[in-house]
């Protein structure tokens, strides 16, 4: 069984096909939300120290490129078996570092393991198109090949599925890669990568940094790193959007969110509640898809409002370790400091705090980073608090006399990662398919995360960026496409 790092493990990196201490000189603790306990020491490594990473994926590159596609997803079939055995130890380790629940942390590694299955289809997904005899004689071919050395920027609220939203793609389609993982959780891709050490994969083919701000500009400025994927908050997002396009690499960066969900008043309300709250306060409101905003419309109003209190009261709220814990803490002392003074910037501007959620007492954790789930109902529009991802428990509640108006809070928004609805009209779902303005959308349903063989589409600044992360869009993004255009002449065929 694997278990967190003792407190004083210096986690290593994993450059080459070899895990080695960092010679960083700079370290950061690593602690575990709900109980402030340290749980290993994290480096943020110089320049020089992250170029080795992409030396070794350059060296690796020529060899893994020509090794055929077929026997490239084969350490992919090892490593989805490796993930499954050791799921209780992701969840515990999500648990530790993140704060999320067991349950929450088992399932974002489904997730992940959904990736691999799917990349594992590469030999049919990157398969190219031709035709013959574009002109007399003539055949045209489009080829897909890799692009070299990549690399993925993660962040902390899903420690284990975000990075293999980008790792088995990547090294399918024949590129090697580096990962650097949110300094914050570090010991997840710990446990991946000591798992893809046993597939046997050559070295070199994947590597694992740990760092900070250093180490992600050092990746985005060196030449032989030709892409880059991006998770993250949209200031970190736009920031490396366009440093990586200032050096000519091809970027995706997925950036913050601020969803918003509609609920009509012919919608199965007991329903609607049960989702609207674990979309809005499960993994303690970190998800990127998580309900932020919730506009009622007509008589919904007063339905959704008692309905969701009552729920939001109820959760019960502790170390995501414990039995029957339903939310856990938020990542910081600071991200709790921030999401209780937001709360108070949205009481200040007028609306009500329905269930008040700061300073929770949490029984044998005090040191916990705890908010408990918080309502506020009215925000009103001229708030800073509208268009502020709060990445919290809370749940603000607007009203509109009708789907007009809620439309119109929607296109307000500057993001566009999920837009919802909850009703039982078969026209409304469609006219909300048809207009909402976001990448991910969902009808009835509270968290729209595609599976992996759909891409994890975003909208306006909660992506930057073409090819989103997942599925065919994947295979796009990391492959270069080559047009061959062939004549020979029948002379030729004649010698033989
Ligand atoms: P973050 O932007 O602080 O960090 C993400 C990554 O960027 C980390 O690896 C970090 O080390 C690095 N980084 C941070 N600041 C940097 C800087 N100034 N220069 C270079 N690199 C930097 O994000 P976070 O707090 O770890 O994650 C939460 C955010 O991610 C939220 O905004 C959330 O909405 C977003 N998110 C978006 C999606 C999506 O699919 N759109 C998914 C998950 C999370």
């Amino acid at each position: 069984m694997t278990v967190a790092a003792p407190p004083t493990t210096k986690i290593p990196q994993y450059i080459n096909g070899q895990w080695m201490d960092s010679q960083a000189s700079d370290w950061q603790d690593v602690l575990n939300p709900a109980t402030g306990e340290i749980l290993g020491r994290v480096p943020l490594p110089d320049a020089a120290e992250v170029a080795r990473a992409i030396d070794a994926a350059s060296a690796a590159y020529p060899e893994w490129r020509r090794t055929p596609a077929e026997d490239r997803i084969q350490p992919l079939f090892k490593l989805k078996m490796l993930l499954e055995e050791h799921l209780d130890d992701f969840g515990r380790i999500i648990t530790q570092e993140n704060g999320k629940t067991l349950a929450e942390a088992k399932a974002e590694m489904r997730r992940a393991i959904e990736n691999v299955e799917v990349a594992c289809g590469i030999p049919m997904m990157m398969q190219g198109y031709n035709l013959e005899d574009v002109a007399r004689g003539i055949d045209e071919i489009m080829i897909r090949q890799p692009l070299g050395v990549v690399a993925a920027i993660t962040p902390f609220n899903f420690p284990g599925m975000i990075p293999f939203w980008f790792l088995p793609y990547a090294i399918a389609c024949g590129n090697t890669l580096i990962v650097k993982p949110s300094e914050r959780v570090p010991l997840t891709m710990k446990l991946a990568f000591e798992l893809l050490e046993k597939t046997g994969i050559p070295k070199g083919v994947v590597n694992l940094v740990n760092g900070g701000k250093v180490a992600v500009d050092t990746l985005l400025d060196h030449p032989a790193v030709r892409a880059i994927s991006f998770v993250g908050s949209t200031p970190v997002a736009k920031y490396i959007y366009a440093r990586a396009g200032a050096n000519g690499k091809r970027a995706q960066c997925q950036g913050g969110a601020k969803n918003y969900v509609i609920v009509l008043p012919d919608a199965d309300m007991q329903m609607a509640t049960q989702i609207i709250s674990d979309s809005a306060f499960g993994c303690a409101g970190q998800r990127c898809l998580a309900v932020s905003v919730a506009v009622t419309v007509g008589d919904a109003q007063k339905t959704f409002r008692d309905s969701i209190t009552e729920a939001a009261a109820n959760l019960r709220v502790g170390n995501g370790l414990d039995e029957g814990v339903q939310m856990g803490p938020v990542i910081t002392r600071q991200s709790k400091d921030r999401v209780q003074s937001l709360i108070g910037v949205g009481a200040k501007d007028g609306a009500k705090v329905v269930i008040d959620g700061r300073n929770p007492k949490i029984a044998k954790y005090e040191s916990g980073n705890f908010v408990k789930p918080t309502v506020l109902d009215g925000v009103p529009a001229s708030s800073e608090l509208t268009h502020t991802e709060i990445f919290g428990p809370v749940l603000s509640l607007v009203h509109a006399n009708d789907l007009d108006e809620a439309m119109n809070f929607l296109a307000a928004s500057p993001f566009g990662n999920q837009a919802s609805l909850f009703t039982s009209s078969g026209s409304a779902a469609r006219r909300f398919r048809y207009e909402a303005p976001a990448g991910n959308v969902g009808i009835n349903i509270g968290v729209a995360a595609p599976m992996a063989y759909f891409p994890f589409s975003g909208w306006k600044d909660s992506f930057f960026g073409i090819m989103h992360g997942q599925g065919r869009d994947a295979v796009e993004f990391y492959t270069e496409k080559k047009v061959v255009v062939e004549r020979w002449a029948k002379e030729h065929s004649r010698k033989f």
